[in-house]
């Protein structure tokens, strides 16, 4: 049997950089199921697409191969039809064309058996916004982690800035609270915290606590 852990979140609540410590840490394989959603969008963007034909997309979707790679170093790369795109995805435009097509089923049913086969096969930690209550239902352990949304704006605008994108902070708020609109409202897998998922609000904690209190909690369920 494999171990399969799954955070779920809002955007920017610091998911991937606490998730890829947690799972450096216990030897898992780390899945960043947004970077699938994201490579996606980038598809539909190149084809100049409108995020809100629904017709168009799931015309389009037999016809797009998502897989994932993992580097020398272990990083995730993400392969659209045979092309490493993980230096395109992450952009605000990408980011929010990736919300609002990921509202589409035909969308998610594309990526679906792909995350699900990965934990199959690997001890893995999964992060997206409906691991724990669409993926891996049964995960091992579920976390939601959340912060504010002025916490997780500023965080992402440090993060922008940092690889030397320019960009407008209030404008990243508006466009965090406008993410989470979409992605908590949607028909088909909202974001939502689990009913046995355990809560962790980040706003007053470093990354380190975070991925300690989760790695401390692993082995304790383990034993
Ligand atoms: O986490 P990230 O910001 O990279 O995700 C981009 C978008 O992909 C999210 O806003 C969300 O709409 C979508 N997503 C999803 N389900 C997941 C992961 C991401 O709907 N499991």
């Amino acid at each position: 049997m494999h171990y399969s852990i799954a955070i779920d979140g809002p955007a920017g609540a610091g998911k991937s950089t606490i998730a890829k410590r947690i799972a450096s840490e216990l030897g898992f394989i780390y899945v960043d199921t947004g970077a699938m959603y994201r490579a996606m969008a980038l598809y539909f963007l190149r084809k100049g697409i409108d995020g809100h034909d629904t017709q168009a997309i799931e015309a389009e979707c037999p016809g797009i191969k998502v897989s994932l790679a993992y580097d020398e170093e272990g990083k995730q790369q993400v392969i659209l039809n045979g092309e490493n795109v993980t230096p395109y995805i992450r952009t605000e435009e990408v980011g929010n064309m990736a919300s609002v097509t990921a509202a589409i089923p035909a969308v998610r049913a594309a990526l679906l058996d792909l995350q699900r086969g990965m934990a199959e096969t690997s001890d893995i930690l999964m992060d997206g916004r409906d691991i724990g209550t669409h993926v891996l239902p049964g995960a091992f352990l579920k976390i939601y982690l959340t912060a504010s949304p002025q916490v997780r704006a500023r965080r992402r605008y440090l993060e922008l800035t940092e690889k030397g994108e320019t960009c407008d902070l209030s404008q990243i708020e508006h466009d965090i609270i406008e993410r989470d609109r979409q992605d908590m409202n949607r028909e088909i897998a909202p974001l939502k915290q689990a009913e046995d998922a355990l809560l962790v609000d980040s706003s007053d904690m470093s990354i380190e606590e975070v991925a300690d209190a989760v790695i401390a909690e692993f082995h304790n369920r383990k034993q």
